[in-house]
Protein backbone atom coordinates (compact mmCIF):
# COMPACT_ATOMS: atom_id res chain seq x y z
CA UNK A 1 0.00 0.00 0.00
CA UNK A 2 1.56 3.46 -0.74
CA UNK A 3 0.54 6.85 0.83
CA UNK A 4 1.65 10.19 0.33
CA UNK A 5 1.69 10.60 3.89
CA UNK A 6 1.50 7.88 7.09
CA UNK A 7 1.63 9.68 10.80
CA UNK A 8 2.25 7.05 13.40
CA UNK A 9 -0.13 8.26 16.66
CA UNK A 10 -3.72 9.03 16.80
CA UNK A 11 -3.28 11.49 19.66
CA UNK A 12 -3.38 14.88 19.62
CA UNK A 13 -0.35 15.72 17.99
CA UNK A 14 -1.18 13.37 14.98
CA UNK A 15 -4.81 13.94 14.68
CA UNK A 16 -4.04 17.68 14.77
CA UNK A 17 -1.88 17.48 11.96
CA UNK A 18 -4.13 14.95 9.73
CA UNK A 19 -6.85 17.41 10.24
CA UNK A 20 -4.58 20.32 9.01
CA UNK A 21 -4.04 17.89 5.96
CA UNK A 22 -7.96 17.74 5.36
CA UNK A 23 -9.20 18.49 2.56
CA UNK A 24 -5.40 18.62 0.16
CA UNK A 25 -4.70 15.98 -2.79
CA UNK A 26 -2.70 14.29 -0.43
CA UNK A 27 -3.76 10.70 0.68
CA UNK A 28 -3.18 10.19 4.29
CA UNK A 29 -3.00 7.38 6.80
CA UNK A 30 -3.11 7.42 10.60
CA UNK A 31 -1.59 4.59 12.27
CA UNK A 32 -1.99 3.99 16.01
CA UNK A 33 -2.02 0.77 18.56
CA UNK A 34 -5.36 2.07 20.25
CA UNK A 35 -8.87 0.82 20.21
CA UNK A 36 -11.22 2.64 17.57
CA UNK A 37 -13.65 3.09 20.96
CA UNK A 38 -10.72 4.65 23.23
CA UNK A 39 -10.37 7.17 19.86
CA UNK A 40 -13.72 7.82 19.72
CA UNK A 41 -14.35 8.11 23.72
CA UNK A 42 -10.38 8.67 25.00
CA UNK A 43 -10.92 7.80 28.81
CA UNK A 44 -10.41 10.41 31.43
CA UNK A 45 -6.58 10.82 32.39
CA UNK A 46 -6.01 13.51 34.72
CA UNK A 47 -4.47 15.91 32.56
CA UNK A 48 -6.07 19.35 32.09
CA UNK A 49 -4.69 21.00 29.48
CA UNK A 50 -3.94 24.93 29.82
CA UNK A 51 -4.05 26.38 26.16
CA UNK A 52 -2.90 29.42 24.96
CA UNK A 53 -4.97 31.58 22.54
CA UNK A 54 -2.88 30.50 19.70
CA UNK A 55 -4.22 27.34 20.84
CA UNK A 56 -7.53 28.82 20.63
CA UNK A 57 -7.25 29.84 17.35
CA UNK A 58 -5.88 26.75 15.96
CA UNK A 59 -8.48 24.52 17.28
CA UNK A 60 -10.94 26.89 16.31
CA UNK A 61 -10.21 26.87 12.47
CA UNK A 62 -9.75 22.68 12.84
CA UNK A 63 -13.63 22.93 13.67
CA UNK A 64 -12.21 20.86 17.24
CA UNK A 65 -13.00 24.04 19.42
CA UNK A 66 -16.38 23.85 18.31
CA UNK A 67 -16.38 20.12 19.49
CA UNK A 68 -16.48 21.13 22.97
CA UNK A 69 -19.02 21.06 25.44
CA UNK A 70 -19.54 24.87 27.76
CA UNK A 71 -18.18 23.03 30.72
CA UNK A 72 -15.55 21.31 29.02
CA UNK A 73 -13.74 24.94 28.98
CA UNK A 74 -12.44 26.95 31.87
CA UNK A 75 -10.83 30.04 31.10
CA UNK A 76 -8.22 30.96 33.73
CA UNK A 77 -7.94 34.79 33.97
CA UNK A 78 -5.48 35.17 36.81
CA UNK A 79 -2.65 33.09 38.35
CA UNK A 80 -0.23 33.26 41.39
CA UNK A 81 2.70 32.07 41.86
CA UNK A 82 4.15 31.30 45.84
CA UNK A 83 6.96 30.67 46.98
CA UNK A 84 7.86 28.13 50.41
CA UNK A 85 5.78 29.25 53.03
CA UNK A 86 5.49 32.58 52.29
CA UNK A 87 2.12 34.18 51.37
CA UNK A 88 3.91 36.97 48.89
CA UNK A 89 2.66 36.21 45.14
CA UNK A 90 3.56 36.91 41.99
CA UNK A 91 0.56 37.85 40.13
CA UNK A 92 -0.55 37.80 36.37
CA UNK A 93 -3.83 38.88 35.37
CA UNK A 94 -5.57 40.08 31.98
CA UNK A 95 -6.89 43.28 33.46
CA UNK A 96 -4.99 45.06 31.14
CA UNK A 97 -5.95 43.34 27.74
CA UNK A 98 -8.48 43.38 25.72
CA UNK A 99 -9.08 39.44 26.35
CA UNK A 100 -11.08 37.76 28.56
CA UNK A 101 -8.94 34.95 29.74
CA UNK A 102 -4.68 34.65 30.36
CA UNK A 103 -5.57 30.78 28.50
CA UNK A 104 -7.84 27.90 28.98
CA UNK A 105 -8.66 24.68 30.54
CA UNK A 106 -9.68 21.44 28.63
CA UNK A 107 -9.57 18.10 29.40
CA UNK A 108 -6.91 16.35 27.56
CA UNK A 109 -9.88 13.30 26.99
CA UNK A 110 -11.82 16.44 25.83
CA UNK A 111 -9.54 17.42 23.66
CA UNK A 112 -8.52 13.97 21.93
CA UNK A 113 -12.10 13.04 21.25
CA UNK A 114 -12.78 16.44 19.70
CA UNK A 115 -10.10 15.98 16.72
CA UNK A 116 -10.88 12.27 16.79
CA UNK A 117 -14.44 13.87 15.43
CA UNK A 118 -13.48 16.17 13.41
CA UNK A 119 -10.63 13.89 11.79
CA UNK A 120 -13.01 10.52 11.30
CA UNK A 121 -15.22 13.29 8.80
CA UNK A 122 -12.62 13.98 6.49
CA UNK A 123 -12.17 11.89 2.32
CA UNK A 124 -8.41 11.73 2.34
CA UNK A 125 -7.39 10.76 5.96
CA UNK A 126 -7.85 6.85 6.77
CA UNK A 127 -7.08 5.54 10.43
CA UNK A 128 -6.26 2.26 11.22
CA UNK A 129 -6.33 1.21 14.39
CA UNK A 130 -5.57 -1.23 16.96
CA UNK A 131 -2.64 -1.65 14.58
CA UNK A 132 0.87 -1.48 16.54
CA UNK A 133 4.14 0.14 13.83
CA UNK A 134 6.87 -2.44 14.54
CA UNK A 135 9.87 -1.27 12.47
CA UNK A 136 9.84 1.97 10.36
CA UNK A 137 12.47 3.23 7.47
CA UNK A 138 13.38 5.74 4.58
CA UNK A 139 15.53 5.91 1.71
CA UNK A 140 15.84 8.69 -1.24
CA UNK A 141 12.37 7.69 -3.16
CA UNK A 142 10.16 6.81 0.01
CA UNK A 143 9.94 5.57 3.70
CA UNK A 144 7.99 2.61 5.02
CA UNK A 145 6.15 1.07 7.95
CA UNK A 146 6.58 -2.94 8.77
CA UNK A 147 3.29 -3.09 11.15
CA UNK A 148 3.27 -5.96 13.82
CA UNK A 149 0.65 -7.74 12.00
CA UNK A 150 3.70 -8.51 8.59
CA UNK A 151 1.87 -5.72 6.42
CA UNK A 152 4.43 -2.90 5.14
CA UNK A 153 3.39 0.17 3.81
CA UNK A 154 5.07 3.05 1.83
CA UNK A 155 4.68 6.85 1.35
CA UNK A 156 6.98 9.51 0.55
CA UNK A 157 6.66 11.24 3.72
CA UNK A 158 6.49 9.23 7.60
CA UNK A 159 5.59 11.85 10.08
CA UNK A 160 5.81 10.59 13.66
CA UNK A 161 3.68 11.57 16.61
CA UNK A 162 4.06 8.79 18.77
CA UNK A 163 4.97 10.17 21.99
CA UNK A 164 8.19 11.24 24.05
CA UNK A 165 9.42 8.15 24.45
CA UNK A 166 9.13 7.80 20.49
CA UNK A 167 10.42 3.83 19.44
CA UNK A 168 10.56 5.63 15.93
CA UNK A 169 12.65 8.28 16.41
CA UNK A 170 15.16 6.17 17.91
CA UNK A 171 14.76 3.55 15.03
CA UNK A 172 15.78 6.33 12.62
CA UNK A 173 18.88 7.03 14.79
CA UNK A 174 17.67 10.56 15.65
CA UNK A 175 19.45 11.48 18.98
CA UNK A 176 17.87 12.86 22.07
CA UNK A 177 18.88 14.84 24.85
CA UNK A 178 17.02 13.09 28.02
CA UNK A 179 16.16 15.49 31.38
CA UNK A 180 14.90 13.43 34.25
CA UNK A 181 13.88 15.20 37.24
CA UNK A 182 13.95 12.41 39.08
CA UNK A 183 9.95 13.72 40.43
CA UNK A 184 6.82 12.31 39.98
CA UNK A 185 3.58 14.26 39.16
CA UNK A 186 0.44 12.99 41.27
CA UNK A 187 -2.64 14.65 39.32
CA UNK A 188 -6.10 14.16 39.98
CA UNK A 189 -9.36 16.56 40.57
CA UNK A 190 -10.76 18.02 43.46
CA UNK A 191 -14.20 19.57 44.87
CA UNK A 192 -13.80 22.62 47.37
CA UNK A 193 -16.37 24.81 49.24
CA UNK A 194 -14.83 27.89 48.38
CA UNK A 195 -14.56 29.76 44.79
CA UNK A 196 -11.43 29.30 42.93
CA UNK A 197 -12.41 32.61 41.14
CA UNK A 198 -10.93 30.93 37.77
CA UNK A 199 -7.54 31.83 39.78
CA UNK A 200 -4.13 29.43 39.01
CA UNK A 201 -1.50 28.89 41.42
CA UNK A 202 1.69 27.41 41.51
CA UNK A 203 2.74 27.15 45.04
CA UNK A 204 6.54 25.86 44.72
CA UNK A 205 6.62 24.59 48.67
CA UNK A 206 9.70 23.13 49.72
CA UNK A 207 10.36 19.41 49.01
CA UNK A 208 6.97 19.29 46.92
CA UNK A 209 5.07 21.81 44.71
CA UNK A 210 1.34 21.93 44.10
CA UNK A 211 -0.50 23.78 41.11
CA UNK A 212 -3.86 24.48 41.19
CA UNK A 213 -6.37 24.65 38.08
CA UNK A 214 -9.46 26.25 37.90
CA UNK A 215 -12.31 23.81 36.13
CA UNK A 216 -15.60 24.74 35.72
CA UNK A 217 -17.99 25.28 38.97
CA UNK A 218 -16.22 24.49 42.90
CA UNK A 219 -13.40 21.80 40.67
CA UNK A 220 -9.93 22.38 40.19
CA UNK A 221 -7.12 20.28 38.64
CA UNK A 222 -4.58 19.74 41.73
CA UNK A 223 -1.20 18.51 40.38
CA UNK A 224 1.49 17.56 43.42
CA UNK A 225 4.77 16.94 42.34
CA UNK A 226 7.14 15.19 44.54
CA UNK A 227 10.33 13.25 44.68
CA UNK A 228 9.77 9.59 42.85
CA UNK A 229 11.08 7.87 45.73
CA UNK A 230 7.93 9.39 47.76
CA UNK A 231 5.65 8.88 45.05
CA UNK A 232 3.71 5.78 45.68
CA UNK A 233 3.26 6.74 49.26
CA UNK A 234 1.92 9.85 48.36
CA UNK A 235 -0.14 8.47 45.73
CA UNK A 236 -1.53 5.60 48.01
CA UNK A 237 -2.60 7.83 50.90
CA UNK A 238 -6.43 7.31 51.58
CA UNK A 239 -8.53 10.34 49.94
CA UNK A 240 -9.08 11.54 53.23
CA UNK A 241 -5.77 12.02 54.41
CA UNK A 242 -4.51 13.15 50.97
CA UNK A 243 -7.45 15.89 50.80
CA UNK A 244 -6.59 17.22 54.05
CA UNK A 245 -2.73 17.42 53.43
CA UNK A 246 -4.08 19.52 49.90
CA UNK A 247 -6.13 21.78 52.34
CA UNK A 248 -3.47 22.29 54.78
CA UNK A 249 -0.92 23.37 52.23
CA UNK A 250 -3.78 25.64 50.36
CA UNK A 251 -4.12 27.55 54.06
CA UNK A 252 -7.38 26.22 53.51
CA UNK A 253 -7.85 29.35 50.53
CA UNK A 254 -10.66 26.80 48.59
CA UNK A 255 -12.21 25.78 51.60
CA UNK A 256 -12.95 22.10 52.63
CA UNK A 257 -11.73 20.23 50.13
CA UNK A 258 -12.56 16.60 48.73
CA UNK A 259 -11.12 13.77 45.97
CA UNK A 260 -13.28 13.72 42.72
CA UNK A 261 -12.48 10.40 40.60
CA UNK A 262 -9.24 8.86 40.71
CA UNK A 263 -5.55 10.19 40.77
CA UNK A 264 -2.79 9.38 38.07
CA UNK A 265 0.85 9.27 38.37
CA UNK A 266 3.20 10.87 35.42
CA UNK A 267 6.99 10.22 36.15
CA UNK A 268 8.42 13.81 34.76
CA UNK A 269 10.85 13.38 32.18
CA UNK A 270 11.57 16.15 29.35
CA UNK A 271 12.90 15.11 26.40
CA UNK A 272 14.30 17.31 23.25
CA UNK A 273 15.10 15.30 19.82
CA UNK A 274 18.69 17.28 18.22
CA UNK A 275 17.20 16.50 15.00
CA UNK A 276 13.17 16.50 14.02
CA UNK A 277 13.81 15.27 10.87
CA UNK A 278 15.68 12.97 8.35
CA UNK A 279 15.46 11.40 4.96
CA UNK A 280 11.65 11.74 4.17
CA UNK A 281 10.60 11.14 8.40
CA UNK A 282 9.75 14.07 10.76
CA UNK A 283 9.27 14.10 14.34
CA UNK A 284 6.20 16.03 15.55
CA UNK A 285 4.18 16.65 19.08
CA UNK A 286 5.72 15.13 22.31
CA UNK A 287 7.94 12.97 20.09
CA UNK A 288 9.61 16.14 19.22
CA UNK A 289 9.86 18.27 22.45
CA UNK A 290 8.43 16.66 25.58
CA UNK A 291 7.96 19.39 28.14
CA UNK A 292 8.15 19.38 31.83
CA UNK A 293 4.39 20.41 32.67
CA UNK A 294 5.28 23.68 34.63
CA UNK A 295 5.07 26.01 32.15
CA UNK A 296 1.96 24.42 30.38
CA UNK A 297 3.72 24.56 26.99
CA UNK A 298 3.91 20.53 25.77
CA UNK A 299 0.51 20.56 23.72
CA UNK A 300 0.56 24.37 22.43
CA UNK A 301 4.17 23.39 21.56
CA UNK A 302 2.41 20.04 19.49
CA UNK A 303 0.20 22.41 17.76
CA UNK A 304 2.93 24.28 16.59
CA UNK A 305 5.08 22.06 15.34
CA UNK A 306 2.21 20.29 13.14
CA UNK A 307 0.78 23.76 11.82
CA UNK A 308 4.47 24.33 10.66
CA UNK A 309 5.52 21.11 9.38
CA UNK A 310 1.66 21.20 7.50
CA UNK A 311 2.87 25.37 6.03
CA UNK A 312 5.88 23.68 4.61
CA UNK A 313 3.86 20.96 2.68
CA UNK A 314 1.13 23.30 1.42
CA UNK A 315 3.63 25.86 -0.04
CA UNK A 316 5.94 22.56 -1.69
CA UNK A 317 2.43 21.21 -2.93
CA UNK A 318 1.40 24.95 -4.36
CA UNK A 319 5.11 24.63 -5.90
CA UNK A 320 4.94 21.08 -7.27
CA UNK A 321 7.58 20.06 -4.96
CA UNK A 322 8.04 16.50 -3.86
CA UNK A 323 6.62 16.83 0.05
CA UNK A 324 9.23 14.69 1.42
CA UNK A 325 12.23 16.72 0.11
CA UNK A 326 15.38 17.66 2.33
CA UNK A 327 14.26 21.08 1.59
CA UNK A 328 11.18 21.55 2.83
CA UNK A 329 11.70 18.80 5.91
CA UNK A 330 15.07 21.24 6.49
CA UNK A 331 12.39 24.31 6.55
CA UNK A 332 10.34 22.77 9.39
CA UNK A 333 13.06 21.40 11.37
CA UNK A 334 14.85 25.34 11.35
CA UNK A 335 11.54 27.16 12.27
CA UNK A 336 10.02 24.58 14.86
CA UNK A 337 13.91 24.64 16.73
CA UNK A 338 13.89 27.94 16.85
CA UNK A 339 11.01 28.43 18.68
CA UNK A 340 11.40 24.79 21.09
CA UNK A 341 15.17 25.00 22.28
CA UNK A 342 14.78 28.46 24.19
CA UNK A 343 11.82 27.37 26.04
CA UNK A 344 12.77 23.86 26.78
CA UNK A 345 15.91 25.00 28.26
CA UNK A 346 14.38 28.23 30.12
CA UNK A 347 11.47 25.75 31.44
CA UNK A 348 14.22 22.83 32.56
CA UNK A 349 16.07 25.66 34.34
CA UNK A 350 13.53 27.27 36.08
CA UNK A 351 12.34 23.68 36.88
CA UNK A 352 15.91 23.43 38.55
CA UNK A 353 15.51 26.38 40.00
CA UNK A 354 12.42 26.20 41.97
CA UNK A 355 12.68 22.62 42.90
CA UNK A 356 16.43 23.43 44.77
CA UNK A 357 15.91 23.96 48.72
CA UNK A 358 19.29 24.97 48.66
CA UNK A 359 19.73 28.15 50.56
CA UNK A 360 21.38 30.09 47.46
CA UNK A 361 18.28 28.62 45.16
CA UNK A 362 16.12 30.03 47.89
CA UNK A 363 17.07 33.26 48.05
CA UNK A 364 17.19 33.20 44.33
CA UNK A 365 13.70 32.05 43.57
CA UNK A 366 12.02 34.96 46.48
CA UNK A 367 14.45 37.47 44.29
CA UNK A 368 13.08 36.49 40.57
CA UNK A 369 9.27 36.64 41.94
CA UNK A 370 10.03 40.23 43.48
CA UNK A 371 11.77 41.60 40.28
CA UNK A 372 9.43 39.85 37.84
CA UNK A 373 6.64 41.80 40.09
CA UNK A 374 7.80 44.92 40.53
CA UNK A 375 9.32 45.30 36.97
CA UNK A 376 5.98 46.84 35.44
CA UNK A 377 7.07 46.45 31.97
CA UNK A 378 8.74 42.48 32.22
CA UNK A 379 5.66 41.86 33.64
CA UNK A 380 3.38 43.34 30.80
CA UNK A 381 5.53 41.56 28.13
CA UNK A 382 5.11 38.54 29.68
CA UNK A 383 1.24 38.86 29.98
CA UNK A 384 1.48 40.16 26.36
CA UNK A 385 3.38 36.63 25.41
CA UNK A 386 0.65 34.56 27.66
CA UNK A 387 -2.02 36.26 25.85
CA UNK A 388 -1.10 36.70 21.83
CA UNK A 389 -3.04 34.91 19.82
CA UNK A 390 0.47 34.41 17.34
CA UNK A 391 3.88 34.38 19.05
CA UNK A 392 6.49 35.57 16.74
CA UNK A 393 9.69 35.07 18.51
CA UNK A 394 10.28 32.60 21.33
CA UNK A 395 9.71 33.50 25.07
CA UNK A 396 10.07 31.17 28.30
CA UNK A 397 5.66 31.63 29.79
CA UNK A 398 5.47 31.28 33.37
CA UNK A 399 4.12 28.84 35.66
CA UNK A 400 0.34 27.09 34.97
CA UNK A 401 1.65 24.07 36.81
C1 LIG B 1 0.44 15.98 34.02
C2 LIG B 1 0.54 16.62 32.67
C3 LIG B 1 0.01 17.88 32.46
C4 LIG B 1 0.10 18.50 31.21
N1 LIG B 1 -0.40 19.77 31.07
C5 LIG B 1 -0.28 20.39 29.88
C6 LIG B 1 -0.76 21.73 29.70
O1 LIG B 1 -1.31 22.35 30.63
N2 LIG B 1 -0.64 22.33 28.48
C7 LIG B 1 -0.05 21.68 27.43
O2 LIG B 1 0.02 22.27 26.36
N3 LIG B 1 0.41 20.41 27.57
C8 LIG B 1 0.33 19.76 28.76
N4 LIG B 1 0.80 18.49 28.90
C9 LIG B 1 1.44 17.83 27.74
C10 LIG B 1 0.42 17.16 26.79
O3 LIG B 1 -0.39 16.26 27.51
C11 LIG B 1 1.23 16.44 25.71
O4 LIG B 1 2.09 17.37 25.10
C12 LIG B 1 0.35 15.81 24.62
O5 LIG B 1 -0.60 14.96 25.15
C13 LIG B 1 1.23 15.01 23.66
O6 LIG B 1 0.46 14.59 22.56
P1 LIG B 1 1.11 13.68 21.42
O7 LIG B 1 0.02 13.42 20.46
O8 LIG B 1 2.38 14.24 20.95
O9 LIG B 1 1.52 12.31 22.16
P2 LIG B 1 0.65 11.19 22.97
O10 LIG B 1 -0.55 11.83 23.53
O11 LIG B 1 1.64 10.57 23.85
O12 LIG B 1 0.18 10.20 21.80
C14 LIG B 1 1.04 9.24 21.20
C15 LIG B 1 0.18 8.24 20.43
O13 LIG B 1 1.04 7.37 19.69
C16 LIG B 1 0.56 6.04 19.78
N5 LIG B 1 1.71 5.16 19.56
C17 LIG B 1 2.90 5.16 20.22
N6 LIG B 1 3.73 4.24 19.70
C18 LIG B 1 3.04 3.62 18.71
C19 LIG B 1 3.38 2.55 17.81
N7 LIG B 1 4.57 1.95 17.80
N8 LIG B 1 2.42 2.15 16.92
C20 LIG B 1 1.20 2.76 16.89
N9 LIG B 1 0.86 3.76 17.71
C21 LIG B 1 1.76 4.20 18.61
C22 LIG B 1 -0.03 5.96 21.19
O14 LIG B 1 -0.99 4.91 21.29
C23 LIG B 1 -0.66 7.34 21.34
O15 LIG B 1 -2.01 7.37 20.93
C24 LIG B 1 0.73 17.84 30.14
C25 LIG B 1 1.26 16.55 30.34
C26 LIG B 1 1.17 15.95 31.58
C27 LIG B 1 1.75 14.56 31.77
Amino acid sequence: MKYDIIIIGAGPAGLSFARSLGETSLNVLVVDRASLSVLQSPPEDGREIALTHFSLASMKAAGAWQQLAVNDVSPICAAKVLDGNSRYTLDFNNENTDLDALGYLVPNDKIRKAYYEVVAGLANVELLTDTTVAEVGSDAHHAWVQLTNGERLECDLLVSADSRFSGTRRQMGLPVSIKDFSRTAIVCRMEHTESHHQTAFECFHYGRTVAILPMTGNLSSIVVTVSSKDAEKVFNMSAEAFAADIEQRLQGQLGSMKLYGDRHLYPLVATHANQFVSQRFALIGDAAVGMHPVTAHGFNLGLRSQESLTKEIKEALSRGMDIGSNRVLQRYQRRHMRLTRPLYMGTNIVVGLFTNDHVVAKAARKATLRVANNFAPLKRAITRKLTEKRVARPFFLPGFK
